[in-house]
């Protein structure tokens, strides 16, 4: 892909999926004379749908062959938000001269858990052991050769930790609960199950990077390692750069993200958030990559030169990448998940409060919807240093519920 400059005609941009990721990408995209359409199965209900006219939204699934062509019609290049998609239409596209950024095969090698981590580990980069397991013997097998706890992942479709279960024996009905959890309710010794199983890490602490690589395929670059801090599996608090870590271990996590992508090769293309563990040694591991702007890459909107959203823009585009760099010293992103009572009203607590905070951004998302526990917006923080967002962040961290730690 040759590298493209700023012009008068607009690039065409389709995206599949219309959730806050696709949303924010829209935000950034008139800046630089991108025009995005959508396509998401909320049709004119989806958060993107709020900023690009109507006639650039298609209601259809992100795997309907139908409805990604339809998406496909007039544009430029296609993207995603997301990974569960209909990769399979998106490598037939591809042969039909369509542009996908990033390209089929490293959505099909990335959106398989194993297959991510079967290409990572030929490529020499630091993993958790994990072990394919494709039937309930295979479980036990796993935990013989990787201890307890084991970490059971469906290789397909998990956000969220929905896909994982944690195996504390390998008595039969510890085994069947986790794979009912899994949604694999039939898993006997005969069946096949669409799982691999990873030993326990006990980390010290998760760390993201986002890296971005520009489809000329030869760019890379990277943002700050930051703290990524989790609750039930879910991404919660995010602190950049990363606090409590010292800077040779940032440096090993940007490091080692930066290869992880770079060993992708051609296609890599646009952001892509790296989830590492860091161990209590210092050994840094990679959890898992996600090719797309990254809920814990949020921060870089009111923390950095270029955010993420632009980065990727940029990237599917064959646009020159924008600055990686942080222009405050510190920074950090609270989620707004839906209030336990469910409503708005209860949900938009954390973010009044930081409207009245004289560094704090709120990113509301605009769902349709609220539901408890629900992604519904986030808020950055910045400050001259970790201790001036100390307050702000902590009053946050309290009407979200989430423990200071
Ligand atoms: P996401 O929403 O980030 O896509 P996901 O559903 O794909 O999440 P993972 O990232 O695989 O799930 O795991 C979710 C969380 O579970 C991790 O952030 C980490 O806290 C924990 N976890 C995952 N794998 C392991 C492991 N091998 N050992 C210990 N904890 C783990
Ligand atoms: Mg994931
Ligand atoms: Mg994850």
């Amino acid at each position: 892909m040759t590298k493209r400059e700023l012009s008068d005609s607009p690039v065409n941009v389709g995206c599949l999926g219309g959730g806050q990721l696709g949303r924010m990408m829209a935000l950034e995209a008139p800046r630089l004379g991108i025009q995005m359409k959508f396509l998401d199965p909320g049709g004119n209900k989806c958060p993107a749908a709020a900023i690009v006219p109507g006639e650039n939204i298609i209601k259809g699934s992100l795997k309907d062959e139908a409805s990604i062509r339809e998406l496909a019609k007039g544009v430029d290049v296609l993207t995603v938000e997301i990974e569960h998609v209909g990769v399979e239409t998106l490598l037939k596209l591809e042969a039909e001269g369509v542009n996908v950024q990033p390209s089929g095969r490293v959505l099909s090698i990335i959106r398989d858990k194993l297959l991510q981590k079967d290409h990572f580990l030929s490529k020499k980069i630091p993993l958790p052991p994990y072990q394919k397991t494709s039937s309930v013997d295979g479980i036990k097998d796993a935990a013989r050769n990787l201890g307890l706890p084991l970490m059971l992942k469906s290789r397909t479709g998990g956000y969220d930790g929905q896909g994982n279960a944690v195996l504390n024996s390998i008595a039969d009905e510890d085994i069947g609960e986790a794979l009912k959890k899994l949604g694999c309710i039939n898993g006997s010794s005969e069946s096949s199950l669409d799982l691999y199983a990873e030993g326990w890490i006990n980390f010290e602490s998760e760390v993201a990077v986002m890296v971005v690589r520009s489809a000329n395929d030869v760019d890379t670059d990277s943002y700050p390692a930051v703290n990524a801090i989790q609750q039930d599996s879910i991404c919660r608090v995010v602190i950049a750069p990363a606090r409590h870590v010292s800077s040779d271990i940032r440096s090993k996590c940007e490091e080692i993200a930066r290869s992880a992508i770079a060993s992708l090769g051609n296609g890599a293309s646009g952001v892509f958030g790296v989830e590492l563990f860091v161990t209590k040694d210092g050994d840094v591991l990679l959890n898992e990559v996600a090719p797309r702007p990254h809920n814990t890459g949020h921060y870089t909107q009111d923390a950095c030169a270029v955010s993420q959203f632009e980065n990727h823009l940029r990237g599917v585009c064959s646009l020159p990448l924008g600055s990686t760099k942080m222009v405050v010293e510190a920074a950090a992103m609270v989620n707004i998940l839906g209030a336990p009572s469910g409503t708005v009203e209860d949900t938009l607590r954390s973010s009044n409060a930081a409207m009245d905070m004289d560094t704090a951004v709120v990113h509301w998302y605009g769902k349709h919807g609220c539901r408890a526990g629900r992604k519904m917006g986030h808020i950055n923080l910045t400050g001259a240093s970790y201790g001036e967002m100390d307050d702000n962040l902590s009053l946050l961290l309290d009407i979200e519920g989430i423990p200071r730690s």
